[in-house]
């Protein structure tokens, strides 16, 4: 049913599109003979075109943002309040929206006392980044300014971060990188690189102590980490595997940073991923689901100990964190993060996270009976994903251009999902599935038969 108004000149809007926006990530050739699609309304879970069509959004707004869902009356609110009242000062003053929101956030994160706002995920992953080559310069002679990260996790787009990319395509031609970052294993027990075995999780660990003999211990300072990896393949760490990087860490004194961006409040139907696994994290790094794409907020919690670090001395100028953020004073951010996080609380969403996240998990398992080529499903909450195999033994991926056309045909019957990044050189095959966390089991169910449709039209 088409509910949403149309607008008269929608041909004069996609022409102006046409001619003039920059998309993200996408080859522009085939926009020049198809219409781009622009979204015009969103509700709930659901979301209409410019032509009037409506989509399932299983995907929350295409990359794991909206958590509470589309059309949230009462954030635009809090928003337009705070905006009228004050807008912005930089964030070397207070706000009230500010202040709320990190004493709220910091009481969700036992251990935790700090926050430093920005305005997106790259950014707040930086700034850990440039804390660490701080602390290395003032602390440790400047060694330990090496940062660790694995392979197939992503942290961002900026050259820092990029550099800190665990798929090698993304850094293709934007080279040279900065030094100082090394790559460790991945840790998906699915596709192990140590064979059958029982400890996969100790042994993905253990494989991380090896880079760390290797490089030398002195000259790392960091283990940046997503909880469950998202583009890189809906990755959940194995039994034993968090409980031994935490020894690691504090072995060889390396500070331990987990990237919540994609499941940083709610996603998993924990506050935060980490939650799931008992990990005591140095900093944590947050951005979608903070305000859920109300407005653009970004923040990097850490302890009290780190903040120390930085204590003034009044003889040393330099001893501070030089960092400044023009946008993390935009007091509409922490408004809508406060409004978003009520909502998750009022509304009971953590707890229906892990129910539709069980169903949504129970129903693939379903679909995979069904359809061999669905190699290895898994997921934590509300975000899942299902590998495709052209061969359950072998393991080898289905062809990227039959991924594409499963996602196209569930777009065709009106629902929206994704897949694991492009840049995973040939290991993009799965089926990334992050609805928001108002999802019901009609919802669910929605998705879950439109991909057994999909499977079926595209792998018969
Ligand atoms: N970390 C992770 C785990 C992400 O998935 C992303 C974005 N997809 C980022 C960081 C970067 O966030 P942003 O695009 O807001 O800079």
């Amino acid at each position: 049913m088409n509910m949403v108004q149309q607008p008269n000149d929608i041909r004069d809007i996609i022409e102006a599109d046409r001619a003039h926006v920059w998309h993200h990530l996408l080859q522009h050739k085939p926009l020049e003979t198809n219409d781009p699609r622009i979204f015009v309304e969103g509700r709930g879970m659901r979301l209409w075109d410019a032509t009037g069509r409506e989509f399932l959004d299983a995907l929350s707004g295409g990359v794991w943002t909206v958590n509470v869902g589309f059309g949230r009356v009462s954030i635009a609110n809090a928003v337009r309040d705070q905006l009228v009242k004050l807008n912005y000062f930089a964030n070397s003053a207070g706000s009230i929206a500010g202040a709320e929101f990190a004493r709220k956030l910091i009481s969700k994160m036992p251990g935790l006392t700090r926050v430093y706002y920005s305005n997106s995920g790259s950014e707040a992953n930086e700034k850990v980044f440039k804390m660490v080559r701080q602390i290395a310069h003032r602390h440790h002679g400047g060694r330990k300014y090496k940062i660790l990260y694995r392979e197939r996790d992503y942290h961002g787009t900026t050259i820092g971060t990029l550099a800190a990319a665990g798929q090698p395509q993304r850094r293709e031609q934007y080279g040279p990188m900065p030094p100082g970052f090394v790559e460790v294993p991945h840790c998906l027990e699915y596709r192990s690189q140590y064979g059958a075995i029982d400890n996969y999780g100790e042994r993905a660990a253990e494989a991380i102590e090896e880079v760390i003999l290797r490089e030398g211990p002195d000259t790392i300072g960091l283990l940046c980490l997503e909880p469950v990896t998202a583009g890189g393949g809906v990755i959940v760490p194995p039994a034993g595997y968090w409980q031994k990087v935490g020894e690691i860490c504090r072995k060889y004194d390396i500070l331990l940073h987990i990237d919540e961006v994609v499941c940083g409040v709610g996603r998993t139907g924990m506050w935060f991923g980490y939650q799931n696994f008992g990990i005591e994290p140095d900093f944590v790094t947050m951005a979608k689901g903070v305000a859920s794409g109300y407005a653009a907020i970004s923040c990097t919690a850490t302890t009290e100990k780190i903040f120390d670090l930085f204590k003034d001395d009044p003889e040393d100028p330099m001893s501070h964190f030089r960092d400044i953020s023009t946008f993390g004073g935009c007091v509409a951010g922490p408004a809508a993060a406060l409004e978003n996080m009520r909502i998750i609380e009022d509304e009971g969403l953590l707890d229906n996270t892990l129910q539709m996240g069980a169903r949504l998990i129970a129903n693939l398992e379903d679909l995979s009976e069904r359809h061999a080529v669905i190699g290895n499903v898994r997921g934590a909450g509300l975000f899942c994903g299902a590998e495709l195999v052209a061969d359950r033994q072998t393991k080898e991926p289905v062809p990227e251009k039959l991924v594409q056309a499963v996602i196209a045909n569930c777009a065709a019957q009106g629902v929206l999902i994704g897949a694991t990044n492009r840049s995973l050189h040939g290991l993009n095959n799965t089926l990334c599935l992050a609805p928001a966390l108002i999802a019901t089991e009609q919802d669910i169910d929605q998705i879950t038969d439109a991909i057994g449709t999909a499977l079926t039209t595209v792998f018969g």
